[in-house]
């Protein structure tokens, strides 16, 4: 079936994803930063994007808005598609999370470490906090 949504239509979705994703991936700026390690963001020269990018340590952190890259936990309600219209969200998620693993794939090959830091495990930032600690390691001076 051919695609139905114009230009205009995608790119207003766009947007929306954007502003959505935008709180949880401050939410890890602040953290990561507070921990003491320093990045570069979204290098457009790197596959998806990604949000952190630490060149030193060849490593990234995606932050995923559950809702829109499908977070695949049980635990997590909000990475459920909607009840509504499903043929066309089951064909816009699949597209996500399709090219999502393309992006860690291009990543891996080319020596990239990728950390997922999902919505949801913004609202346990002590958690957090140790996961990216076991992601990246210890701070080195030339992080500071
Ligand atoms: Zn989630």
């Amino acid at each position: 079936m051919a695609d139905k949504i114009s230009p205009e239509r995608r790119s207003e979705n766009m947007r929306r994803i954007r502003s959505k994703d935008m709180k949880p991936e401050m939410a890890v700026r602040r953290l990561v930063h507070g921990m003491g390690y320093r990045y570069r963001l979204h290098r457009k020269d790197l596959p998806g994007k990604p949000d952190l990018v630490f060149p030193s340590r060849k490593k990234v952190i995606f932050v995923h808005g559950c809702f829109w890259h499908q977070h695949d936990d049980p635990k997590c309600s909000d990475g459920r598609p909607p009840k509504s219209n499903t043929s066309y969200w089951h064909e816009k998620f699949k597209r996500n999370v399709e090219r999502d693993a393309e992006h860690k794939k291009l990543l891996r090959a080319e020596g990239w470490k990728c950390l997922i830091v999902w919505e949801c495990e913004t609202k346990n930032l002590d958690k957090l906090r140790k996961t990216v600690k076991h992601f990246l390691g210890a701070i080195l001076r030339r992080d500071q």
